[in-house]
């Protein structure tokens, strides 16, 4: 055996894995020459994934509150003391994984790609490409931490996200006056199927769409918000772009087998958020990869675990999230507007102020108890929510 444990991908999750691997031997194969590169992310996470990760030094700010603006240009501000979220430096978080994944004695390989592999005797053998030359390497366990795409899952069969969003975004060379409040847009000129976003960064600002499949170029929206909020002629320092995969698919391990992170479409179906969700979701693929270990067994049935692990876990929030998710995509721009009256209340939004980012469907109930008129919206999609689990 080469190794007992290979983890496709060098991204956070991957790497976060491999941190609590200790004492067994791992590899990270990363298809990129730096870890944390090219970044693909807004960096707006709950302070909790900070603690999570020891990552304290990625925070580049913190933010108590939001403005949320409707297709009829009404805008519903709450704003708390409290820090509900922090801005991280993405590059730099996925470092201080990598950190982590190093103390615990993995071997970091870049420019080191999977590229397919095959089941023989209980063990799998991986094809890989490292430094432009292609290799095989054997292991107990192929966990796949590699992203929306995830090769490992579509090789081993277990189907893919159920949708996904295109999201694109620019840091702008601006201050904004108020450093703690993100601005978040919806209605289908400005973000269809999903929602878009104005992030201060201290210095610079983020500004970023969404997009469901179907609806153009994400570019387009884009251009359009950052002209329409009047930032046209500042210097866009940088522009990233990338696909938020929503939706877990059927099945998140196999023999030898398991995915984690966006490789198993782990992502809060509202927001697209994905690092919170996949360090927990990390952490029983650690556990469940040691109890293997100790057990010298890597069949599915025992690999089972994990999933059961994850989804006692997160899998009912994702579960709401999703049924969120389609009562909003449903709504056309009227029915939005007729939500945002409804929300510009004081016990709306006395409810929304109680948010907690990583677990938005927890104000369901208390939000239509406040406000039981928002039940008209959606009628059967709610009283599903509100009887659920
Ligand atoms: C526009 C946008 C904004 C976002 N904003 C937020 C946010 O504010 N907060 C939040 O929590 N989440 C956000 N997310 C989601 C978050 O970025 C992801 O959930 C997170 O990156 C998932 O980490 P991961 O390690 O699972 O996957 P990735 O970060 O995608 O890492 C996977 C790695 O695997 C590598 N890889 C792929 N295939 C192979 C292969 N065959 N061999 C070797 N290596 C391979 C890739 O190169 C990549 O480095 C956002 C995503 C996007 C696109």
């Amino acid at each position: 055996m080469d190794s007992q444990i290979i983890i496709s991908g060098g991204g956070p999750i991957g790497n976060y894995l491999a941190s609590n691997l200790t004492g067994c031997s791992v590899q990270i194969m990363e298809e990129h020459s730096e870890i944390g590169k090219p970044v693909q992310c807004t960096g707006l996470v709950h302070p909790r994934v900070i603690e999570l990760a020891n990552a304290e030094e990625s925070v580049l700010n913190a933010i108590k509150g939001f403005r949320l603006f409707f297709p009829d240009g009404r805008m519903v501000e709450v704003k708390t003391d409290e820090t509900k979220a922090v801005v991280i430096d993405r590059c730099r978080f996925d470092n201080i994984c990598c950190g982590g994944a190093k103390k615990a004695g993995a071997t970091i390989n870049t420019d080191s790609k999977i590229l397919n592999f095959k089941r023989e005797n209980n063990e799998l053998i991986v094809n890989h490409l490292t430094n432009g030359k292609k290799s095989e390497i054997k292991t107990n366990l192929l966990i796949g931490a590699d992203g929306y795409k995830s090769h490992v899952g579509n090789c081993a069969g277990l189907g893919c996200a159920k949708e996904i969003v295109r999201g694109i975004q620019a840091d702008l060379e601006i201050t904004m006056p108020d450093q703690n409040i993100v601005e978040v847009y919806v209605g289908k000129e400005v973000a269809p199927g999903f929602f878009a976003w104005i992030l201060p960064c201290g210095e610079f600002t983020r500004v970023g769409v969404g997009i469901s499949k179907g609806n153009g170029i994400p570019s387009k929206y884009l251009d359009r918000l950052i002209e329409k909020r009047g930032f046209g002629e500042i210097n866009r320092s940088q522009i990233y772009s990338g696909v938020i995969p929503i939706g877990y698919p059927k099945s998140t391990y196999a023999d030898n087998i398991m995915i984690v992170g966006d490789a198993a479409a782990q992502t809060k179906p509202l927001s697209g958020g994905g690092l919170y969700t996949g360090l927990q979701c990390a952490k029983y693929a650690a556990e469940t990869a040691l109890d293997a270990i100790d057990s010298n067994n890597y069949s599915a049935a025992f690999l089972s675990a994990y999933e059961d692990k994850w989804r006692s876990e997160i899998g009912k929030e994702l579960d709401r999230g999703m049924i969120v998710r389609k009562i909003f995509t449903g709504m056309s721009d009227k029915k939005l507007d007729e939500a945002g009256k409804l929300l510009d209340k004081p016990e709306a939004k006395e409810i929304l102020a109680t948010g907690d980012i990583d677990y938005p469907s927890r104000l369901a109930r208390p939000m239509l108890k406040a406000v039981p008129s928002l039940m008209k919206l959606a009628p059967g999609a709610l009283k599903t929510l509100l009887l659920g689990r």
